[in-house]
């Protein structure tokens, strides 16, 4: 690559972050081709856009901007069905709602305590019932995203502005090539090779197994899960709902997105496979009418299981491998949220050159080693 030649670059994987690097990498000039693959986890997620929790200073101001650039891209009251700023009430503990509190009492985060029957007016749907024992916090600048079709609307986008979509193998199985410290491409054995100034890992719980086969290991927790889409019913739910045992949401075309850590626990995994057994299902479902009054029986639209792809310190993993700065890795565990903005930051330091004093903090390099060396 000369400085006046705009990059090659290849971009494994067709998720949410593979899918925004793509098209930023694209609108800033550069030669892309998308291998997107399977579906992987943005296709069975919650997508709850939120800094919620007692996190770093670093991670809420770069959560921050990923939910500013929603708002910034599709206006403030969203202006596409599968968007939503309708904010989140989180029912918790009283313990856990003074860890909040204290956490938040310095930021300017929206954060506020309501009272069960302002929740139950702002939403006739609640249970009362599952709101007991708990104190209540309202964010009033959360909201929601339908991942499939952010997806859809960014490969449009991306095969718009003539970028090239390479469909037909299997981005986690490309191999990555490399010469001395530069990356020349990435090839499938028995198949196609691509010749790339740069490739942008982005295969969710797979990037980890790719990192692996250039003889480094970077330290990951994925773990199943398991989310329900129900088939759409009545319930003029606008906005997240979660208490200690279960989280909802709209989604958008009628019904609600349901998930649970107790449900990601009976998720059984066999080698590549993912499976549930028909109780824990019916449970999950069970735990929406907990929470919401549903008239008439609730029936699941969609059932997904598989990994969630979980960096090992629970914190994004954004930028290049030490030693070979074409090979980026872009793994994150709170993707929906950040999907636009790594997105947009990954292009601007391909094609730029320069480093974001925001993604320092998440650079592979804190939970990468060496097996030779450890
Ligand atoms: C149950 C659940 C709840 C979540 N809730 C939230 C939330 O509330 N807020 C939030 O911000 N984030 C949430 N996330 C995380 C978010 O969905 C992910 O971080 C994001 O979707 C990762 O996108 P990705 O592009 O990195 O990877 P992926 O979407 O996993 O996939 C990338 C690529 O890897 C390959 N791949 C991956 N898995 C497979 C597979 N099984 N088969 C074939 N190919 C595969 C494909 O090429 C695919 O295109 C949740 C995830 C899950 C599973």
């Amino acid at each position: 690559m000369t400085a006046e030649s705009s990059p090659r670059v290849v971009v494994l994987g067709g998720g949410v972050l593979g899918a925004s690097a793509a098209v930023e990498l694209r609108r800033k000039g550069a030669d892309v081709v998308l291998v997107p693959g399977g579906r992987g986890a943005s296709y069975r997620s919650f997508s709850w856009l939120n800094s919620f929790g007692t996190h770093s200073a670093e991670y809420h101001r770069l959560r921050l901007r990923g939910i500013d650039r929603y708002r910034s891209r599709f206006g403030p009251d969203a202006g596409v069905p599968w968007l939503s700023f309708g904010g989140a009430y989180h029912a918790v503990t009283p313990q856990r709602f003074d860890e909040l509190a204290a956490h938040f009492a310095t930021s300017e985060y929206r954060f506020e305590e309501v009272a069960a029957e302002d929740l139950v007016a702002a939403e006739p749907r609640v249970q009362r019932s599952a709101l007991e024992g708990t104190r209540i916090v309202h964010t009033v600048g959360e909201g929601w995203v339908d991942l499939p079709a952010l997806i859809d609307h960014l490969r449009l986008q991306f095969t718009g502005s003539g970028g090239t979509v390479l469909d037909g193998v299997d981005p986690v199985l490309a191999r990555i090539r490399v010469s001395g410290d530069a990356v020349t491409g990435v090839g499938w054995d028995d198949g196609p090779a691509l010749g790339a100034d740069v490739v942008v890992q982005a295969t969710g719980a797979f990037v980890p197994l790719a990192v692996r086969d250039l003889g480094v290991e970077i330290g990951t927790r994925s773990n199943p899960a398991l989310l329900i889409t129900t088939t759409a019913f009545d319930h003029s739910l606008g906005s997240v709902i979660r208490t200690p045992s279960v989280g909802v949401r709209p989604a958008f075309d009628g019904g609600v997105v349901v998930h649970a850590d107790w449900a990601d626990a009976e998720v059984r995994v066999q080698g590549d496979s993912y499976a549930i057994d028909e109780d824990v299902a019916v449970r999950l479902l069970a735990a929406v009418t907990d929470v919401l009054v549903v008239d008439g029986p609730l029936r699941a639209g969609f059932v997904g299981v598989g990994a969630r792809p979980v960096p090992a310190d629970g914190l994004p993993v954004v930028g290049p491998l030490a030693g070979l700065p074409g090979y980026r890795l872009l793994f994150s565990h709170s993707g929906a949220t950040l999907g636009l903005v790594l997105g947009e930051l990954t292009a601007e330091e391909i094609v730029d050159g320069t480093d974001s004093a925001l993604l320092a903090p998440f650079r592979p390099d804190r939970l990468v080693t060496h097996p030779a060396t450890s």
